[in-house]
């Protein structure tokens, strides 16, 4: 058994998207802090995250259409262009779990996060 350990913290440079890294974040989502697991084959990780969520502007829309599998697939291209994933598979069920955090810890409408335009 593996566990791992993934906590969302917000890099000295700013915000960044928590869907999809992206740099211009440009919305905050009020929300509880939330701790959940995800148990993939023998490999458990241990998701956590304190208070808001950021989003960038096509991030922002799914969440404000409800667009779970929209909002899944905007963060798993992002991902999987990223790095070299093993296996897409896992990838996308671990993004499932952390979004459902989010959807479940959510609790209030989106905030434009200020600083220069
Ligand atoms: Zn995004």
């Amino acid at each position: 058994m593996i566990i791992r350990n993934l906590s969302f913290e917000v890099p000295p440079e700013g915000p960044v998207c928590d869907f999809c890294s992206n740099p211009e974040a440009k919305w905050s989502y009020p929300a509880h802090d939330v701790t959940s697991v995800v148990t993939l084959g023998d490999e458990s990780t241990i998701l956590s995250s304190e208070g808001a969520w950021a989003a960038c502007d096509k991030c922002s829309e799914c969440i404000e259409r409800g667009d779970k599998e929209g909002l899944l697939n905007q963060s798993f291209n992002a991902v999987t262009n990223d790095e070299q994933t093993a296996n897409s598979e896992m990838t996308l069920r671990l993004l499932r779990g952390i979004h459902e955090s989010f959807w479940r810890s959510k609790c209030g409408g989106r905030r434009k996060i200020s600083g220069e335009a």
